[in-house]
């Protein structure tokens, strides 16, 4: 039951589906009984095939998690389920067209929802002009609907972009560091996780690095904030251009981040690091001068039981190499042989 709930509150799309399901198969399976027992076959046959098509999508959605293909599934089935009902039961089946447009909006996206409602609206304005009489009794009856309808979508057009708009800003939000446009935190975990899970499910290798700025504080105090958010700014370019672009360069915090590296041995690993460490130092700069970055990484192995430990023991290479004199970087398992490959003219080019 927790995991139901939890399904229903990190996934919008897939919660909408299910209580747009639910609604119409309590609203509508009455309906398909009292149709059939009255004895109207087509109406009833419509309403048993809303009924079945929404348990399979809702199903669908819950077992395989995608819901875009049920959201366009019902969106269809039901556009034409309510074409079908309106002309069998005349003015009684149009009162339905207003849920539809409703519905739609829940179910695919803004576009799709509107060209699916105004298709379905189209189809029956047409029949309504070819059979006067049957579905409309007057022309001013089908104006009035016609408006109302294309109004009714005009509203649900534009709260439904809107919403979906800034859902999309605030999931970005919630992934995104402010400040540098990196991956932060939260974003972290979740790919660490599946990194984690790659490993160990199809034995791809991956190798962390977690990297430190030198003195930053003193960039900070000497300088200013803005002048220290600059370099932060300029440290996150500096690293994308010296690695590669499957790797993944999250904030950690403050002036920490970590990068994860996929397909990568542990020579590899060293060379990456020791690459970044030399590019920054020759080309990351505070006002004050040159400013460089330590390094600790490690790869991933059995060893680790957790991504915890796995980002603690980059941590403590990162710690060896502040204690060894920053400007540099430690692999674990690797020694401290890579720090031997930054020249000697680079060691503290830290100017602050
Ligand atoms: P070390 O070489 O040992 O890493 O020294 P450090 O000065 O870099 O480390 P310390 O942890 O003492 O200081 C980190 C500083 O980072 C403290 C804070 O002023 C600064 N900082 C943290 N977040 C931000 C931020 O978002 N913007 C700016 N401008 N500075 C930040
Ligand atoms: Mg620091
Ligand atoms: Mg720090």
């Amino acid at each position: 039951m927790r995991k139901i709930w939890i399904r229903l509150n990190n996934d919008f799309q897939l919660s909408i589906i299910t209580l747009v399901g639910v609604c119409s198969l309590v609203g509508i399976t009455p309906y398909a009984f009292f149709r059939l027992l009255e004895g109207n076959w087509v109406v009833g046959l419509v309403d048993t095939v809303l009924v079945t098509s929404t348990a399979l999508a809702v199903g669908y959605a819950w077992k395989t998690g995608e819901t875009v293909r049920p959201g366009q599934l019902l969106a269809f089935i039901y556009s034409i389920g309510t074409i079908l009902v309106s002309i069998k039961l005349g003015v009684n089946g149009l009162f339905w067209f207003y849920t539809l447009i409703l519905f739609n909006f829940f179910v695919v996206s803004p576009a799709q929802s509107i060209t699916a409602t105004l298709t379905a609206l189209f189809v029956l304005c047409i029949y309504g002009l070819m059979y006067p009489g049957e579905l409309f009794e007057s022309h001013y009856q089908l104006t009035s609907f016609t408006v109302t309808c294309l109004i009714a979508s005009f509203f649900a057009f534009v709260f439904a972009s809107r919403g979906r708009h800034q859902r999309r800003q605030l999931s970005e939000l919630a992934r995104i560091d402010p400040l540098t446009g990196t991956g932060n935190r939260r974003t972290m975990d979740d790919e660490l996780d599946l990194a984690f899970a790659d490993h160990f499910r199809y034995g791809v290798s991956y190798g962390l690095l977690v990297l430190d700025l030198d003195h930053f504080k003193a960039v900070n105090d000497r300088y200013g904030h803005k002048a220290g958010d600059a370099v932060l700014i300029d440290f996150v370019r500096v690293v994308n251009s010296a690695c590669r672009q499957s790797d993944r360069l999250f904030r950690l915090g403050g002036e920490e981040f970590v990068l994860l590296m996929p397909r990568v041995d542990a020579h590899g690993l060293g060379q990456a690091a020791e690459h970044i460490t030399q590019t920054v130092a020759q080309r990351l700069h505070s006002p004050g001068g040159a400013v460089t970055v330590s390094i600790g990484g490690c790869l991933l192995t059995t060893a680790y039981d957790s991504c915890d430990s796995w980002l603690q023991t980059a941590d403590e290479a990162l710690y060896e190499a502040k204690r060894r004199g920053r400007n540099m970087s430690v692999i674990s398992g690797l020694g401290t042989k890579a720090d031997n490959l930054v020249p000697d003219s680079m060691r503290g080019a830290n100017a602050c």
